[in-house]
């Protein structure tokens, strides 16, 4: 069979979405209500904020609204690696905060080892698993970068293992390895969409009001606190946290900062026995290639592939629009690298292929601020590694609007913001050039032409 064939009967719709213990959307906002919080977006960054805000004061009144539905966005469609690096990796850390890499990296495993606290206090049923992950070479020049991060990484006291390519492939079987570099505690999977739910049941017990279909229109002062419009109604609310990821923000100034890339992902039928003993696997660790175009891949609980990544797709104007979800020809483009990854695997076919937005900073890692005389937070600029960040940058949110100065609150990656995107057409020709250059230099032994060298050198970048 070949690769284009595997595909002929996928579902164009997310997998982690699709199941069946999806809950029922909550009813609407109607009429008007006031409350201590309120919290915009039904993601993990404005779950995790309202859950923890009930957490440090359960006799907070917290709303939470939700356009959609709670999780129908990224975090329902997500690679699900849940990754302990509040700065997009190790490496984009180094370059950008080098003094403070340690306390950002200490930060990040308490935050992942406070998620998994959760998963079990609040008995969140998302299919959790601490596997680690690995980060395969496919290309010489990448090997000797492996070893780089290596030892970086040692010079920062994280312990990491490498893999010769024997070793790796005793791990996970594809004849494209080379080597690989073992995070074996850095990152857990999770079932995404599942996590959303579980927040969302935790926050109602906890007393959280959540309404879906109910979008934010406006934001106002309002006396003392701020007034938000609804479609059927008002919330009148002291503090207002804005959790709306690549969406547009209430608050236009943040606008400028993120620009719409679509990420894109296959999901293959459960694997059977046979099938698994050729991949090996047992480990059920995640995988990443190294390139700059990479993929992530990773085992679900009933043993089916999700593959991902690789075209990362802005489209002109930067908007985010359902039919963006579907892309064919990524899709092929990612059944036939699936294939070359996996030749043991022909005759495998995928069941699912699905896309959605990522929220693309400069600098690939979140950015903080109050607006409205501090009576506003926002958390975005996640990127691709938003799973384990959010609730970090939820935690930022209720830091800054407590107005109180804590340790996160101190952070020069929390006070100082990236570059933002130019205007268009600036913008998509800047975009469109740097990932051509990303894609030259993945085929040319990882060597960087002089526009990307230049957007290094300021701090700048395009990623997913
Ligand atoms: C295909 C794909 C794969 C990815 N893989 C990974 C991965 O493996 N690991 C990883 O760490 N990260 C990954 N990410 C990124 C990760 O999913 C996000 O960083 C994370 O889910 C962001 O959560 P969020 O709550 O900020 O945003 P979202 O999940 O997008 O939630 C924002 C919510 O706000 C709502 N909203 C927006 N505006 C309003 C308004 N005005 N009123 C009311 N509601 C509003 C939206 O409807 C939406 O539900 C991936 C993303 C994609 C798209």
């Amino acid at each position: 069979m070949d690769s284009a064939r595997a595909l002929s009967d996928v579902k164009p719709t997310s997998f982690w979405l699709e199941d069946p213990g999806r809950p029922e959307a909550l009813p609407a906002l109607v009429g008007d209500t006031t409350c201590d919080l309120l919290v915009v977006g039904g993601g993990y960054s404005g779950l995790w904020t309202a859950l923890l805000a009930k957490e440090r004061d359960p006799s907070q009144d917290v709303v939470l609204v939700e356009a959609d539905e709670v999780g129908w966005a990224a975090s329902g469609r997500n690679g699900g690696f849940c990754a302990a690096s509040l700065t997009h990796g190790f490496g984009n850390g180094l370059q950008r905060w080098p003094a403070e890499l340690n306390r950002l990296e200490e930060l990040g495993r308490a935050n992942l080892d406070a998620i998994e606290d959760a998963v079990k206090k609040y008995d969140l049923d998302c299919e959790w698993e601490r596997t680690g992950e690995i980060d395969v070479a496919t290309e010489p020049h990448q090997l000797d970068e492996l070893h780089e991060v290596a030892e970086a990484l040692a010079e920062h006291g994280l312990a990491t293992t490498v893999l010769d390519a024997d070793q790796v492939r005793r791990e996970v079987d594809s004849p494209t390895f080379l080597g690989g570099l073992w995070d074996r505690d850095g990152v857990a999977m999770v079932h995404p969409a599942k996590l959303a739910w579980g927040l969302k049941k935790a926050c109602l017990r906890q007393g959280v009001r959540i309404h879906e279909r109910t979008k934010a229109l406006t934001l106002v002062e309002h006396g003392t606190g701020m007034a938000v419009r609804t479609p059927y109604g008002r919330v009148f609310a002291r503090r207002v946290a804005l959790g709306t990821n690549v969406f547009p923000s209430l608050l236009k100034r943040v606008r400028p900062y993120i620009v719409p890339v679509y990420d894109y992902a296959l999901m293959t039928e459960p694997l059977n026995d046979e099938q698994m003993a050729a991949v090996g696997w047992r480990g059920r660790q995640g995988l990443g290639d190294s390139a700059n175009q990479f993929h992530y891949f990773r085992l679900s609980a009933d043993n089916r592939i999700l593959w991902g990544g690789y075209d990362a797709i802005y489209h002109y104007g930067g908007k985010v629009r359902a039919e963006h979800d579907q892309r064919p020809d990524t899709f092929r483009t990612l059944s036939r690298q699936f294939f070359e990854t996996f030749p043991q695997l022909e005759g495998v076919r995928f069941t699912h292929a699905w896309g959605g937005a990522i929220d693309t900073c400069s600098r690939f890692s979140a950015f903080f601020d109050t607006a409205h005389h501090g009576r506003v937070a926002y958390a975005a600029g996640f990127t691709g590694l938003g799973v384990g960040a959010t609730r970090f940058g939820a935690e930022v949110m209720l830091d800054l609007l407590s107005g109180e100065r804590t340790e996160r609150t101190e952070l020069e990656m929390v006070r100082k913001k990236p570059l933002p995107f130019p205007p268009e057409p600036v913008r998509w020709a800047g975009i469109e050039l740097t990932r051509w250059s990303l894609d030259r230099a993945d085929r040319r032994g990882g060597r960087r032409n002089l526009w990307l060298r230049t957007l290094d050198r300021l701090g700048l970048g395009f990623d997913s």
